[in-house]
């Protein structure tokens, strides 16, 4: 897009996020002239905050399905839109609702830990939810010796390694980081040596354990404003090294794998968001019976610390 009419289009965003009384949020794996534009730039439960705290009555929520979903029950006052109503989670569809409740019944007394990238009808279904940033404490804060893990498994056995609990893991991944591989790991110290590895723990055990770091988006843009190191390989979306590369000019990142792309994360534009202001679309709820109990297992996972 050519820049005038790049800058034309910002500026009918401005205008219809006054008229809208409108907040935009966009997620770390967002384009960057999607990240631009955004009012805040973070991970979904960080967004899901800002949706609930905004002085808003409009949120664009630049981001996949269930992001939306979570801001629309923390939120259910305001107006929330996905400027790209195609825009879905792989991850998140790899367990149903009626898939969990049959399921869990083969675990009577076992507990089911929802990672935060799911349905909120898989929520409703769920004891306590979880982030890639907390998992570890919320499997650890719960009294039983055994734990239902959904819907990553990477996610998952990553937590395992820091439990004595039990946990049973669903058959979920993410596309996106399932793709890394050990060999990525190894071409990344040939071609990068001393730079420390950084992974998201969505990608599987083997890259995880011979990673340097295991972080959420949350802890890398944390990790990366504090280190002293000057060049980093990060294993995680793509779209999370325009942000760290815009907070940290001074350092170079190199993205550990070339598979590391959300074609769901890449649907929204500015175009996309322009649409979504002029004609309030799509709008994103959750039927009152499914968000009131989704919003038990959040609300017990902010109880966590
Ligand atoms: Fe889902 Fe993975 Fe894409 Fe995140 S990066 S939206 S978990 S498929």
């Amino acid at each position: 897009m050519q820049q005038g009419n790049t800058d034309a289009l910002k500026d009918r965003i401005q205008q219809l996020k006054k008229q809208r009384n409108a907040v935009i949020l966009a997620h770390n794996y967002q384009i960057g002239e999607v990240q631009d534009i955004a009012d805040f730039v973070g991970d979904s439960l960080d967004l899901s905050h800002r949706a609930a705290e905004a002085d808003a009555e409009t949120i664009v929520f630049c981001g996949v399905h269930f992001m939306a979903e979570s801001a629309a029950m923390l939120a259910p006052e305001k107006t929330v839109l996905l400027p790209e109503a195609l825009a879905d989670c792989p991850l998140a569809n790899m367990v149903t609702g009626p898939q969990l409740k049959k399921v869990r019944q083969r675990y009577p007394g076992v507990p089911v830990v929802t990672y935060i990238n799911s349905t909120a009808e898989v929520k409703a279904e769920s004891d306590i939810c979880c982030t890639s940033a907390n998992a570890i404490e919320v499997v650890n804060s719960l009294r039983e010796e055994r734990v239902l893990f959904v819907p990553d498994k990477n996610l998952g056995g990553y937590v395992s390694r820091f439990t004595s609990k039990e946990v049973i893991l669903w058959h979920g991944y993410c596309i996106t980081h399932h793709r890394v591989t050990l060999r990525d790991i190894e071409k990344a110290r040939r071609d990068h040596p001393g730079a420390p590895i950084i992974v998201h723990p969505e990608c599987p055990p083997e890259v995880s354990i011979n990673a340097d770091q295991v972080l959420s988006t949350g802890g890398m843009v944390d990790f990366v404003a504090r280190t002293g190191e000057k060049k980093l390989v990060i294993g995680t979306e793509v779209g999370l090294l325009y942000r760290l590369k815009k907070e940290n000019p001074e350092k170079e990142f190199y993205l550990l794998s070339p598979g590391l792309l959300c074609p769901n994360m890449k649907y929204t534009t500015l175009h996309k968001v322009a649409h979504a202001l002029e004609h309030m679309e799509t709008v994103i709820s959750v039927p009152e019976e499914i968000r009131k109990e989704a919003v038990v297992s959040l609300a017990r996972m902010l109880e966590v610390r």
